[in-house]
Order: structure tokens, then C-alpha cells, then sequence
């Protein structure tokens, strides 16, 4: 199963907020791209930029996410927002889409345009299809359809032709990990972590494989964070300067991780995807503060390592914080 990607695609949602100002919306939407490229979740953003209570032209956070609208959205509860999607990805069959098309009918209860998402149009039947199709050569008056699809040959061409496209690109991240994928044998567990640890760029990625960071960063979760202290460990670490940075590298890494998990981020986007397991064991024994804290003191380290000071006390001090087992 793919993982669904919660990651927003910025300079989409940013292209909605210029064709609001401009009060330029069209009609219908089509958010073309391959599965986990973000399509769905914003589409939801698209609809929290326009019904937003306090918006913002903060281009990172242009909707606030945490007043009523918003929260409505999020859970599904708006009432002039409508969602149309099966759970299994089976087809979506004319029963749902004239629920559908009832609902576009009639006027908005609050909202200045009532807003209709429908997720993999490729699970459309034909007579589901055809129906939607009817709604956009008729557009009803404050509407706004966006339509997501991973596949637009199997589309009909005519329900292609009555939407403005939009293309969702995966990021570099994504694309590389299966780029390395192929390269090394089919290993996506492998392929992801290093492609994520580089943050996407390709020579970085062959580097750290070469340097031989998968078993690397192994150790440092077998060894260190899930360990009794080893003093023979940590005088390998300590034995030069490469390997302390990496040692840091990695244990930021997994603390970042840690963070990101706590708030909700999806797996697809934690670099120890291959580690989820330890990853959520890991963070239920801290607070989101003590995580930040135990972060920033890694930080610290990576910083007194690059003038040059000894790590060894701060290190000791922080393996004392981690409950290992
Ligand atoms: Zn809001």
C-alpha cells in the first residue's frame, strides 16, 4: 500500500490563493500527479485557504488551521464542504455521485462557494463519470469541483477537457529514493532512508551508501539509543571527526523524527521509515518539550564538534537521558 502523502503542495496552493485575490477561480480543478505527491491533502488545503476565518499572506501558512472552518474541514464536518471517495479503493459508483450532484444544487449554508473534492477519479464507472460530466458542462453557479487522478489516460477525455489541469510533481525526495530503488536491488527500505538522510540529492545519497551509513545508522539506534552505555562504542564514535558528525547526523535525524511523529506527520515523510516500530516506542517515553530539548543539546554538540571541542561529557550526559529498552 502506498502510504497517503499529507505533505501540501505549496506553490499550488499559493497559485489559489493569487487566482482568489484576482477572483479568477474556474470551476473545475483537475490534480494530476502519481500517488504520494500530495494531491488530496491540497485539495483539503484549498478548501481551508477559501473558507479560512483568519488567512494569511504568510506564503508557509496561508490558511491558520486551527479556527472553526478550518477545524471543520478537518474533520469532514463543513457543510459546504463535500468529500467523495470509497475507503478500499473500490469504484465510485452513480449512487454516490448523485449525492454528489444533490448537493451541487443547492445553495451554500455558509461558505461564499460550496466545494466538491472527489479523489481518484480513475475509480469513477462510466455512468459516474457521465454524471460528473454533466455538472461540468453545466457548472452550477458557486461551485468549485477539484478532481484528483494518478492515472489521466484512464480518464474520460471529456471530463479532461472541462478542467483546468494541474500538475503535481513529486518532490526530489520521493523521486530519488526511486531512482536508488532500481539502482540497488530493489531495496525501498534501504533507498528511502538514504535519500531522505540527503535531502534528495544524488551524489550525497551514492556517498553515504558508499561510507557505509546504512549499517552506520544501525548502530547508532542498536547501540546507542536503545543500549546500556558502551564505552567501547563511544570511543568509536569519538575516534575522528567523520564519524562523530555522522554519529550526530543521525541521532538529530532520529530525534527530528521522534518530533515529527509526535505532531502527526505521516510516516512517508520520517527518514527512518524502515524503523517505525522503535521510532513510536521511542517517542511515547518524552514529551514534545523534552524532544526539543534533547534536540537542541544535539544540535549543541554538532556545533562544538565544529570548533573542534571535545564531545565526550555532553555526549554522556545526553546518553543518560535516553531510557534505553
Ligand atoms: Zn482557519
Amino acid at each position: 500500500m502506498i502510504l497517503e502523502n499529507t505533505e501540501i503542495n505549496e506553490v499550488i496552493l499559493q497559485r489559489f490563493q493569487r487566482l482568489q485575490n484576482k477572483d479568477r477561480l474556474a470551476h473545475a480543478y483537475l490534480f494530476v500527479g502519481p500517488q504520494g505527491a500530495g494531491k488530496y491533502a491540497t485539495a483539503i488545503a484549498v478548501a481551508k485557504l477559501l473558507n479560512c476565518e483568519a488567512p494569511s499572506d504568510d506564503q508557509e501558512s496561508l490558511f491558520c488551521g486551527t479556527c472553526l472552518n478550518c477545524k471543520k474541514i478537518d474533520s469532514g464536518n463543513h457543510p459546504d464542504i463535500h468529500f467523495l471517495e470509497t475507503e478500499d479503493g473500490g469504484p465510485l459508483k452513480i449512487e454516490h455521485a448523485r449525492t454528489l450532484l444533490n448537493h451541487m444544487k443547492m445553495k451554500p449554508f455558509s461558505a461564499p462557494r460550496k466545494i466538491f473534492i472527489i479523489k481518484d477519479i480513475e475509480n469513477l464507472t462510466k455512468e459516474a463519470a457521465n454524471a460528473i460530466l454533466k455538472s461540468l458542462e453545466e457548472p452550477t453557479p458557486n461551485s468549485l469541483l477539484i478532481l484528483t487522478t494518478s492515472v489521466i489516460e484512464k480518464n474520460l477525455d471529456t471530463v479532461r477537457s472541462r478542467c483546468h489541469a494541474m500538475h503535481f510533481i513529486t518532490s526530489a525526495k520521493t523521486k530519488l529514493a526511486d531512482r536508488l530503488t532500481k539502482y540497488y536491488d530493489g531495496n525501498s527500505a534501504d533507498a528511502h532512508f538514504l535519500a531522505y538522510f540527503s535531502e534528495g540529492c544524488m551524489g550525497k545519497a551514492k556517498y553515504l551508501k558508499d561510507k557505509g551509513l546504512l549499517a552506520k545508522k544501525d548502530e547508532v539506534i542498536d547501540h546507542f539509543i536503545f543500549s546500556q552505555a558502551d564505552d567501547r562504542y563511544t570511543k568509536k564514535i569519538l575516534q575522528d571527526k567523520e564519524s562523530t558528525r555522522q554519529f550526530l547526523d543521525v541521532l538529530l535525524s532520529w530525534i527530528r523524527d521522534s518530533l515529527l511523529m509526535k505532531v502527526g506527520v505521516s510516516e512517508f515523510n520520517l527518514i527512518h521509515r524502515d524503523r517505525i516500530r522503535d521510532l513510536k516506542k521511542f517517542q511515547s517515553k518524552y514529551t514534545f518539550e523534552e524532544l526539543c530539548d534533547l534536540n537542541k543539546e544535539v544540535i549543541q554538540m554538532s556545533r562544538l564538534l565544529s570548533e573542534n571541542l571535545n564531545i565526550k561529557i555532553p555526549l554522556m550526559i545526553i546518553k543518560e537521558k535516553l531510557v534505553y529498552g
